[in-house]
């Protein structure tokens, strides 16, 4: 009783003490391109670093949270997750009402981070292929006490991003340089593979030169968060806040790109059902369906129509969803995220957000397409839908359209 009261008058004397502050971020402007603009960073508790009651924002490995005084790059960074973090939050708690989300304690948000993730060791040893131009969330771990490895909770992880040269890039039969290209190739082609997998078929990495120390192989280096709808339509529109970006180099940083960091946030917001143990199309594509409603643009839910080749206008050729796509490595995001996205307007704006939620607690990390998520969808549909027996019929003609 004494703890839950003690505990109680901190939590209530670090909300009292929690302050607004203005900082510069990267937004989306009216036309979606990313910009520089004032925002108002709410809950801080430090008038020092970026140390908030829900976010603290630390560089790599550190536990310190990012100094208001570090180098201009770093704070924009720091700045721009913290906001869009607060953004992502708020949007699962009022109007998603995720008990869930209000209970997640303060999360660490670590960027510039390149170690990769180490389940016993939270990280991995630094020389152990740094990785770049991604980010992922993990989850929280038990810790090593024999090794001095303290416990920790879900974190979110954004790499520095990494300039890559598309001629450095050997791509093979694709027959183009530019990012875009490489991305549309990925998609009027192949379809059922993830972006990942089909750039380690078909590109080579070599940076300066071909001395076998500069080799990143394409996980280091050219690394998708999430459907590859979502990654160009992120791409796209980041031009103006690096000079350096044309369309003949990669890079992406992650943590100054609002999309992705609500991609990350959903995956936390989610993972009281689907478990951050490995990636599978079904939580990148649930991730991404929320990334796409926090980021609540017209143009992005366009350009995910246009681009949602499976039975779009621009389809070169009709690719229906097949059993033996499902043989795990060739379960694809970008037609999981594009069915979620199709069903939201059988089943009404309003009412599709609370289902996608509630499928969730139908699905797991380990869930297939064909399998669970289809059962999933029409038993979320008996509970949430307005008409569930027009729905699911709907529902069904729309599953059956796309080849399940
Ligand atoms: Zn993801």
């Amino acid at each position: 009783m004494k703890k839950t009261l003690l505990s109680f008058l901190i939590l209530f004397n670090t909300f009292d003490l929690a302050f607004g502050r203005e900082f510069e971020a990267v937004v989306r402007n009216r036309l979606n391109f990313a910009s520089i603009n004032q925002v108002n960073l709410e809950d801080l508790v430090s008038d020092k670093s970026f140390d908030g009651v829900h976010f603290k924002i630390v560089k790599g490995k550190s536990n310190e949270a990012v100094s208001f005084e570090a180098d201009e790059e770093l704070v924009l960074k720091a700045a721009t997750t913290y906001h869009h973090l607060t953004i992502a939050r708020n949007y699962f708690i009022n109007q998603i009402q995720s008990n869930f989300v209000s209970s997640i304690p303060k999360m660490i948000i670590r960027i510039d981070h390149i170690n990769q993730f180490s389940e016993l060791g939270h990280f991995a040893n630094d020389n152990l292929s740094p990785q770049f131009n991604n980010a992922l969330t993990i989850p929280g771990g038990k810790g090593l006490a024999s090794r001095g490895v303290i416990p920790w909770e879900t974190e979110i992880w954004f790499r520095p991003s990494k300039k890559v040269h598309l001629s450095e890039l050997n791509t093979n039969n694709l027959g183009s340089v530019q990012v875009k290209s490489v991305l549309r190739e990925f998609r009027n082609q192949t379809h059922m593979q993830t972006f990942q997998r089909f750039l380690a078929q078909s590109v080579n990495i070599f940076i300066n030169g071909t001395d076998p120390s500069r080799i990143f192989s394409v996980d280091q280096v050219v690394r998708t968060a999430g459907s590859s709808v979502l990654m160009e339509f992120g791409y796209q529109f980041i031009d103006p806040i690096s000079q350096l970006t044309s369309r003949k180099w990669y890079m992406l940083e992650t943590a100054l790109v609002p999309e992705i960091i609500y991609h990350e946030y959903a995956h936390a917001a989610l993972s009281d059902h689907l478990v951050l143990s490995h990636s599978s199309a079904i939580i990148e594509g649930m991730a991404d369906f929320f990334a796409g409603q926090i980021a609540k643009s017209p143009k992005l839910a366009k350009h995910i129509k246009k681009y949602n080749t499976f039975n779009g206008k621009n389809a070169k050729k009709k690719q229906d969803y097949m059993i033996q796509f499902e043989m795990g490595e060739y379960a694809n995001t970008d037609f999981v995220f594009g069915l979620l996205w199709e069903l939201k307007s059988i089943i009404g704006k309003e009412k599709g957000e609370a289902f996608m939620y509630e499928l969730r607690k139908s699905l797991t990390t380990n869930s297939s397409i064909r399998g669970e998520l289809t059962e999933g969808i029409l038993k979320t549909c008996e509970k949430v839908c307005d008409s569930p027996f027009i729905d699911k019929l709907n529902i069904l003609k729309a599953l059956n359209f796309r080849g399940i």
